[in-house]
């Protein structure tokens, strides 16, 4: 099977955390803390605060921000649902928006569409690496006086406006799961430019400890510790670190191949008609962590079908970004009618896109989907 994904992971991961279970420093100590700095400094903030995953990230910035019960945010649906759950983990209301057609994003109006006086926050994602219009939304948010956190899971390398995703943001969260980018296994990061944000949540991930586990471990005089406020074990493990710390060597030449293999993509996929694939929009690049295509009626067969008949030519590609107002979980909002979401989730496919993709699987994949349309 060609897989959908696979990170990339060679020699160097492997020594890397070997050096750290060597050390005997395995929790969290130095390495997460070089891991934090280098990739505050790739994607252009102040402060990065490793955590174990997107997941914790999104909680610990709805907390941070004393979002609540009674508090309404606005995320897509069309989102892994971590997106949505974040809010319900405080409490608040999430209340879903609909994402435009090209970019499977949050829009100025789309968010406006849904905003009442409850609403606290914002959970803007950049879809599948394809930034949001940062400019837009950030000042709308800053004219509405909502929060506005930038869900940035799939989106290390991608560029808005000539800058770093994340570079200006409020509060961006990241993932360092496999499916990603760049990997730790599990993990994620909080980037902040406020040092008051980076030193609160520096505090929530650690039970709320007012000196770090690994700041009292390393200091020669005994340091007794307070425990300020309720806070969380969320922190990320130095064996993670030490392999994200090589994985951020690898992100430029990583979303560079990625880059290439989707333009590879767009000139073989041009001539099949009623299928349209992902592309940068206008104000920036995607790091095409996900290479989506949408079907029209045009193609002929239907997602479900294409998705089975790709499976049994051995080419592994999965449904397109899923949408959380469809799920059991959030059946209260099942009445929603968000029509791009819905045409998005149940018309899009995403093609296998890794670094270890062959121009013939890329022929092969095209091959199968040109067959199919009849042409
Ligand atoms: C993957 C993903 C998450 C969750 O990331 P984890 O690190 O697995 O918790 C959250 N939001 C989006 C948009 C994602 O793609």
């Amino acid at each position: 099977m060609i897989p959908v994904m696979l990170p990339m992971l060679g020699e160097e991961e492997a020594q890397a955390a070997a050096e750290a279970v060597r050390s005997g420093w395995v929790a969290q100590g130095p390495r997460v803390a070089e891991f934090e700095r280098v990739f505050a400094g790739l994607v252009g903030a102040e402060h990065g605060v490793a955590v174990s995953s997107c997941t914790t990230a999104l909680h610990l910035a709805l907390i941070a921000l004393g979002i609540g019960p009674g508090d309404e945010v606005i995320v897509p649906s069309l989102s892994f649902i971590a997106t949505a759950n974040a809010a319900r983990y405080v409490g608040a209301t999430p209340v879903f928006a609909d994402v435009e057609l090209s970019t499977g994003n949050l829009t100025v109006s789309t968010v406006d569409a849904v905003r009442t006086s409850r609403t606290r926050a914002i959970i803007a994602v950049h879809q599948g690496g394809v930034p949001f219009d940062v400019q837009a939304l950030r000042a709308a948010a800053s004219e509405w006086d909502v929060a506005l956190v930038e869900d940035a899971a799939c989106a290390a390398g991608s560029t808005a406006y000539g800058r770093p995703v994340g570079e200006g943001a409020l509060v961006a969260a990241w993932s360092f799961h496999p499916r990603k980018v760049i990997t730790t296994g599990e993990g994620g990061m909080l980037t902040v430019d406020k040092s008051d944000w980076a030193v609160r949540l520096r505090r929530l991930r650690e039970h709320g400890m007012n000196v770090s586990a690994a700041d009292r471990h390393a200091s020669a005089k005994p340091i007794l510790e307070a425990y300020l406020e309720t806070g969380y074990n969320f922190r990320m493990t130095d064996i993670q670190a030490a392999i994200g710390l090589v994985q951020l060597g690898r992100m430029d030449a990583l979303v560079s191949q990625r880059r290439e293999l989707a333009a590879r993509y767009h000139e073989m996929l041009s001539g099949i008609q009623g299928l349209t694939p992902v592309r940068d929009p206008s104000y920036g690049t995607t790091n095409f962590q996900s290479f989506w295509v949408l079907l029209d009626p045009e193609f002929g067969p239907g997602r479900d079908e294409v998705l089975s008949e790709l499976a049994a030519a051995g080419v592994s590609a999965r449904r397109g970004i899923m949408a959380a107002h469809l799920e059991p979980a959030y059946s209260d909002s099942a009445h929603l009618e968000l029509p791009n979401t819905e045409r998005i989730t149940r018309d899009s496919l995403i093609l296998p896109l890794h670094h270890a993709l062959t121009d013939a699987d890329q022929e092969h994949i095209v091959g199968v989907l040109s067959k199919l349309t009849g042409a």
